[in-house]
């Protein structure tokens, strides 16, 4: 497997540069790119107002000018009301890039399995060139596929599981992705990249254990 080296970790100042929303409950954020600041498409800032930080995946790509940031609204959060309220153009502090939930090419078929925003490392991947991926994003409501385009590209299937009552005007899988990890996922070895909830990753990696034993799991946990 090849080796990555992965760029330093520092302490950056940003200025927050565009804000809007994706959904009724998911923003993106956009803030100017630090000189110096490098990273790997999968790894992610620990975003700082005052004294509260929080964890962020990078939805961009290494290439771009700007760093996004695709966060979902916690009404009685600690920060992403916060998040909400910054003026555009103030600045905020970060530390990164940390994490090591890069993808790592090998013989085995990659499918990667998404509950809402844990789709953002999958973006910044799919922007940089990843190609011939499954991805399954598990949402509640059909207007939650952000960054759909980015997966009609870069996805060789790209399934959106949706657990509400509307299935939306494209193809879909009435479920969760743990269901279609079990019932519709043909038999095979794969890399699976988990990345979002524990209990989908806790379900999914005991659907792969009984399934797919061949198969290799990598995870990302947001919460
Ligand atoms: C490695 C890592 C990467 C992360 N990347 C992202 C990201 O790209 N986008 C993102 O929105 N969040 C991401 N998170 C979660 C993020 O760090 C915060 O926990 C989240 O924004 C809530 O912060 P808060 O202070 O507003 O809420 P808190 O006061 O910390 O309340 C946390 C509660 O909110 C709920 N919650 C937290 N995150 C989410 C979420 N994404 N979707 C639905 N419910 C949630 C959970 O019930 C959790 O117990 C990531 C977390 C980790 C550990």
């Amino acid at each position: 497997m090849e080796k990555m080296m992965l760029p330093a970790v520092r302490s950056y100042r940003t200025v927050i540069r565009h804000r809007r929303w994706l959904t009724a409950h998911t923003f993106q954020l956009e803030m100017a790119r630090p000189d110096g600041f490098d990273f790997i498409p999968g790894q992610r800032i620990h975003l700082n107002v005052g004294e509260i930080g929080r964890d962020y995946s990078l939805v961009s790509s290494p290439r771009d000018q700007y760093l996004r940031l695709c966060i979902r609204h916690i009404p009685r959060g600690e920060l992403t009301p916060k998040l909400l309220e910054i003026p555009i153009g103030e600045s905020l502090r970060f530390f990164g890039p940390n994490g090591y939930f890069l993808f790592r090419a090998s013989g085995k078929q990659p499918v990667f399995v998404a509950t809402g925003t844990g789709i953002a490392p999958f973006v910044s991947m799919g922007l940089t060139g990843c190609r011939g991926f499954t991805l399954l994003h598990g949402i509640r409501k059909a207007d939650e596929r952000y960054y759909a385009d980015v997966f009609q590209r870069a996805a060789e299937m790209y399934m959106t599981c949706i657990t509400g009552p509307d299935p939306g005007g494209f193809e879909s899988f009435p479920g969760r992705v743990t269901e279609y990890v079990a019932e519709a996922l043909p038999v095979g070895e794969y890399d699976f990249y988990l990345c979002g909830r524990t209990e989908m990753i806790r379900d999914v990696t005991r659907i792969v254990d009984r399934r797919f034993p061949e198969s290799r799991i990598f995870i990302e946990l947001f919460f």
